[in-house]
């Protein structure tokens, strides 16, 4: 699963350069997912009076809103990125407004002064509507997402990485040497690759001698599942090791 993130001030042409960026990869034959980072205060889609709101004022920790059309899951706090990002398993996870982590970044700006301000080392690109006027800012190019969406969606082709162990700074165990953004912005800059994390590898899974790869968030995601069923059927307290053999059924489905 890859990962990037489109941020820019209100206004700069963020959610024109995603929907065109999801459409392009779509088009590629990749599956899409989508995250909205909304920062209004006081947001919900859920309103007073409505029977899921009932629900969540009765104590309901979840509420499913099971609709002909869409399924909607309510959860009454505000999740961590890498807690939304166990939901998906698609090919690219867009995110739309979130820039203090540690993903690769598409810049939107309206003018030079917003890109100064929100550019950094993981920014790989730069579009929204200063991509009218120019087409590169120092060395990092500045596409228009409206008129050349597919030199874009090639630049997420070949800058995205598998994800990496990490989504905030806070988190670095320094294994490879350095800190986890050092090795993020190397990445983007062709110098260095995720295998050079060191970090990860809690979660192995075998089908019968295979090792399958399986990228940090999937194993984050798996542990704390396996972690949250334990607790509950033998109150394990997270420290030991866990082996788990998931073995064939004699009508030979696979389990
Ligand atoms: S080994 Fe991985 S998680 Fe640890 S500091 Fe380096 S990049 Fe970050």
């Amino acid at each position: 699963m890859k990962i990037f993130s489109v941020f820019g001030v209100s206004g700069s042409g963020k959610t024109a350069t995603i929907e065109r960026i999801i459409s392009e990869l779509g088009r590629r034959g990749y599956r899409v997912g989508s995250i909205k980072n909304i920062h209004f205060q006081g947001f919900a889609i859920d309103t007073p009076g409505t029977n899921t709101w009932r629900h969540r004022q009765a104590g309901a920790e979840m509420v499913v809103a099971r609709g002909l059309t869409e399924t909607d899951v309510l959860i009454p706090r505000q999740l961590s990125i890498e807690e939304i990002l166990t939901f998906f398993d698609h090919d690219y996870v867009a995110i739309e407004g979130v820039s203090n982590t540690l993903i690769p970044k598409i810049l939107c700006a309206r003018d030079e002064t917003e890109i100064e301000e929100g550019l950094n080392d993981l920014v790989f690109a730069i579009s929204g509507r200063v991509s009218n006027r120019i087409s590169n800012f120092q060395d990092t190019p500045v596409i228009n997402a409206l008129s050349d969406v597919e030199r874009l969606a090639d630049l997420i082709e070949d800058k995205m990485t598998g994800c990496l162990p990490f989504i905030r700074e806070l988190e670095q165990c320094q294994a490879c040497g350095g800190s986890c953004r050092d090795l993020a912005s190397r990445i983007l800059q062709g110098k260095a690759t995720a295998a050079e994390c060191l970090a990860g590898n809690e979660v192995i899974i075998k089908v019968g001698d295979r090792e399958l790869s399986v990228d940090y968030l999937r194993q984050m995601y798996i542990k704390n599942i396996l972690a949250k069923i334990l607790v509950k059927l033998d109150n394990y307290d997270g420290e030991e090791e866990i082996t788990i053999d998931i073995r064939k059924r004699n009508n030979g489905m696979d389990v």
